[in-house]
């Protein structure tokens, strides 16, 4: 059963059809801890804090994480 016949609402002719893009990731991607953009390893740090704030980000970046450490298996794949 699923929603539509569950909350007795008509299903949109659509409705299995309709597919989320998955999300693109470029492989070894990260995201900015501070801002939440993604930046690739040839960036090696996120270039919107860096560029923002020589002072804080001098030399070094903002801290980040592996994009695809918090993605779900199956909503995501890698650029090809
Ligand atoms: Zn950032």
């Amino acid at each position: 059963m699923d929603d539509y016949e569950r909350f007795g609402v008509p299903a949109p002719p659509w409705k299995d059809y309709y597919l989320a893009p998955l999300i693109t990731v470029v492989p070894g991607e990260r995201t900015c801890l501070v801002c939440g953009s993604t930046f690739t390893p040839k960036e090696k740090y996120c270039q919107l804090c860096v560029n923002a704030d020589h002072n804080t980000w001098d030399g070094t970046g903002p801290p980040s994480v592996e994009t695809v450490s918090y993605l779900e298996e199956g909503v995501w794949r890698y650029t090809v």
